[in-house]
């Protein structure tokens, strides 16, 4: 690997787990099978990783239950498991740059991305819900008669979570941060894409105190090791991040093994509304970063720029201009704002969207290609003239391919931006206040972003309506996610005291 790699730059870390981490022991698949894992600016193996299946997941599952009906993860006091949550992320930041180091070069993000935003707030979101392992409780209930009546909020059981390549780390800590902070225990596979820096964690999850078989990592591919998780008898709940063909299956697998209760964080194709009024360059600059971050590959991009006719022209220009000067290349030299696309599914995918969208006829103002001939980066497009029927304008491309549309008023927009079979997320640039009251109560979506987009903190819902999913993750609104409720009901002998 290291000759493919010689015009790259090499990453400042080694592979060190690629083994499961099942019952708190690093192990080698049922099967002995691995499966690599490459490095997207070169298309070259990183690592060999043992690829996890149906037997693999059995074993973590009896590793979670036993944990979960045995040990003492959910039996400690809340203020315990907070206080080894809070070690973990102690320890994340110890060793933010070599857990950044393994994500940007798994997924094609850059360093600086991984160092300075994300790995800090994976330390961030386990914090948040460090916080609220022991604020959670149930309430005492007034009921009709001479009883003693309260809820018990307890964990849910074992958890089974699949999560994608897009976010490694951050899906990881939406994930396992809340139903940690309730007690459960769990069974999580990572995407296939990228499955290095999730090993390293667990390993420091293990170093703060956490009891063997709590976390369980399974490496391995969705139809088998994924499929496994949905349709496993023996799991009480599953949260998936994906796409949204995949989340039909898991709801399917879920209502066909043992009705496992399901949350799903589905696919977008988010509007991105600049008013009359907006700030123009403001507006640019911040929709470009709503499509273009994370080269593209974001579940909430904002993938629909609906810009009002009276700036319009001024704003292709400006974002057309903006696309021109991002900076793309090797994600590991300092200044870059784009890297690769994760595979060459992906690369493939977007470049074919590009097509159809000069076929369909929309203006291609910048961008459409590969960059360079090795590995998959791709050149930051922008399209104009885009139509509300164009496939650029109703699939998720999850690419860097900016598509914008004119509107003429507000009715009109709000119609349109709901007009779509996803709801997760969409950005309204004004500076009046009715303008941004009646669009965020219009928006059929989970998340409105007024003059600004992508905000993010472990504090805020993430959710989407329609076909971007069901429930909500972060805040306090995960929490439900990983809690039954148990009604006690106590006879009393004295109601009268
Ligand atoms: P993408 O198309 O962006 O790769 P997917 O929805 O295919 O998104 O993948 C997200 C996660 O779901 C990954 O961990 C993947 O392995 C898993 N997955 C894919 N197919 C299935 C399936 N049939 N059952 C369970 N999990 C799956």
């Amino acid at each position: 690997a290291a000759a493919a790699l010689e015009n790259t730059i090499t990453p400042p870390v080694k592979v060190e787990h690629t083994q499961l981490l099942i019952g708190g022991k690093f192990i080698d698949a049922a099967s002995g099978k691995t499966f690599p894992t490459l490095d997207p600016r070169t298309g070259e193996v990183i690592a060999q990783v043992a690829e996890g299946d149906v037997a693999d997941v059995n074993r973590a599952v009896l590793a979670a239950r036993k944990a979960f009906d045995q040990g003492p993860w959910p039996r400690m006091t809340a203020y315990e498991r907070s206080k080894i949550l809070f070690r973990f992320a102690d320890l994340i930041e110890k060793h933010n740059d070599e857990i950044a180091a393994l994500e940007s070069w798994d997924n094609g993000k850059p360093y600086e991305q991984s160092t300075k935003i994300e790995v800090p707030m994976v330390a961030r979101v386990f914090r948040y819900y460090a916080g609220w392992a022991d604020k959670i409780h149930g309430m005492t209930v007034p009921g009709d008669g001479p009883y003693q009546v309260q809820t018990l909020h307890e964990p849910i059981g074992v958890a089974g979570q699949i999560i994608p390549w897009n976010f490694p780390l951050l899906m990881l800590s939406w994930k396992l941060g809340p139903a940690l902070a309730c007690g459960n225990t769990i069974v999580l596979k990572t995407a296939e894409q990228t499955p290095l820096s999730a090993l390293l964690v667990g390993k420091l999850l293990h170093e703060a105190g956490l009891p063997e078989g709590v976390v369980n990592i399974v490496s391995g591919f969705g139809a088998t090791a994924g499929a496994a998780i949905a349709s496993h008898m023996d799991i009480d709940k599953v949260a998936f991040t994906g796409s949204t063909d995949v989340g039909k299956i898991i709801l399917e697998l879920a209502s066909k093994s043992n009705l496992k209760a399901v949350t799903l964080e589905l696919g977008g194709k988010s509007p991105f509304i600049v008013c009359e009024d907006a700030d123009v360059d403001q507006a640019v600059e911040v929709a470009h970063f709503a499509l273009f971050f994370n080269q593209g590959q974001c579940c909430c991009a904002g993938s629909r720029t609906f810009v009002h006719e009276s700036v319009y022209d001024e704003f292709v220009e400006k974002a057309k201009a903006r696309a021109i000067n991002r900076a793309v290349g090797d994600p590991f030299k300092s200044g870059i704002e784009q890297g690769p696309q994760v595979d060459s599914e992906q690369f493939k995918k977007i470049l074919k969207y590009i097509k159809y969208g000069i076929e369909s006829g929309a203006t291609l103002q910048t961008g459409g290609e590969q960059l360079g001939s090795k590995g998959y980066y791709i050149q930051p497009t922008v399209f104009s003239d885009v139509k509300d029927d164009m496939l650029i304008a109703t699939d998720e491309i999850f690419g860097p391919v900016q598509t914008i549309l004119k509107f003429k008023d507000l009715d009109e927009v709000i119609a349109r931006a709901n007009n779509s079979r996803y709801g997760l997320a969409s950005g309204v640039f004004t500076r009046n206040l009715n303008t941004a009251n009646r669009l965020t109560r219009a928006l059929r979506v989970g998340t409105v972003w007024v003059n600004c987009y992508d905000v993010l903190d472990p504090t805020i819902p993430f959710g989407g309506y329609k076909m971007s999913g069901i429930g909500r993750e972060k805040g306090i609104y995960s929490l439900n996610n990983y809690l039954q409720v148990k009604a006690v009901v106590t006879a009393l002998e004295n109601p009268a005291w």
